[in-house]
């Protein structure tokens, strides 16, 4: 199975035609509640594509928690190891979305970050037998960081998904322990310096991701596509060709596709572009994990 070590959301999303003032009521076109967070998301985008997954992380007990459990129980998600915590709210994040498309976020990371690397056995069962983790920057670092060297004891390769690169940057460690980083262009730019426009300003940041102890670095450029290099290799895949009507975790899908891929043995190259489709398909559905592609969809793009 693949593991997924990372954050659960309950996401409360409002429509309007513009942001409220401070102090002002305002009535909103639409509202939804749903499943989010990085690590449930990338979770049921791995399922969709038909692979074994197994989440771990933390929720609450609160009326949230059943929410998030229910909806991942009807993904596919194994949640033996998403664990309840009676002292913490489940992670909530309040969206508001305006008429052009701009977003304003809070995040409550709740549960999601209540836990330190001590904490770290209570996850690594889910470790036992996994092709692939996935993990993402929604807990504590240093708890990430203690996840990363288990997988690394067990030679279990590391995606790593800098998203979102803490405050005080990514912990030096973490660029060596991660075999695989994930950075889209602001992460990219936040560890570099350099904010990637095309393939050959990538390729310059993925060589300061090499020297700061990065494998292999994979740079995802949003519509511009993606670039992906090692010592040995590098390459860039051109986006494919999708009616992009929301962007919303086209990013959790991306890797989603590129851990499904290694998981069933594909090279470097080929994991990436199945990503890319992964990716692309994300776009042309509104929402986050359930915008994310099937496994049948992904094969029907990537032959046409
Ligand atoms: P994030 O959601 O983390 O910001 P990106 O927006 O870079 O990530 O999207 C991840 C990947 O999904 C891209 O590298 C690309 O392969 C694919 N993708 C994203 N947007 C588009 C698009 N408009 N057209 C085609 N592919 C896209």
């Amino acid at each position: 199975h693949i593991a997924v070590i990372g954050s659960t959301n309950i996401d409360f999303v409002t429509h309007v035609e513009r942001f409220p003032h401070p102090g002002e009521t305002l009535h909103v076109h639409s509202s939804t509640t749903g499943l989010g967070g990085k690590g449930a998301n990338q979770a049921v985008a791995v399922a969709r594509l038909g692979q074994d997954v197994a989440l771990a992380g933390w929720t609450g007990t609160d009326m949230l928690a059943e929410m998030a459990r229910t909806t991942l129980h009807d993904a596919g998600v194994n949640a033996r190891w998403l664990l309840a915590d009676p002292q913490a709210g489940t992670g909530r994040a309040f969206i508001t979305i305006n008429h052009a498309g701009e977003n304003q976020i809070l995040v409550d990371g709740g549960a999601n970050m209540a836990h330190g690397a001590e904490a770290c056995s209570h996850l690594a069962p889910v470790l036992d037998n996994a092709a692939v983790v996935m993990m993402q920057m929604e807990m504590d670092a240093e708890l990430v960081q203690a996840v990363a060297r288990q997988a690394r004891d067990r030679n279990i390769p590391v995606v790593l998904d800098p998203a979102p690169v803490p405050a005080t940057g990514l912990p030096d460690a973490l660029f060596a322990l991660a075999d695989i980083l994930t950075p889209n262009e602001n992460e990219t730019r936040e560890l570099t310096g350099i904010l990637p426009v095309d393939e050959a300003t990538a390729l310059h940041a993925a060589r300061i991701l090499h020297k700061r102890g990065t494998h292999t670095a994979i740079i995802k450029l949003g519509h511009r596509g993606v670039v992906y290099s090692t010592a040995t290799t590098r390459g860039f895949v051109p986006p494919f060709a999708v009616r992009a009507i929301d962007t919303v975790a086209a990013g959790d899908c991306f890797n989603a596709g590129l851990a499904t891929a290694l998981a069933r043995g594909a090279t470097l190259g080929e994991a990436v572009r199945y990503a890319a489709a992964c990716g692309a398909l994300a776009t042309t559905r509104a929402g986050a994990a359930e915008a994310a592609p099937t496994a049948d969809e992904v094969a029907c793009l990537l032959d046409r």
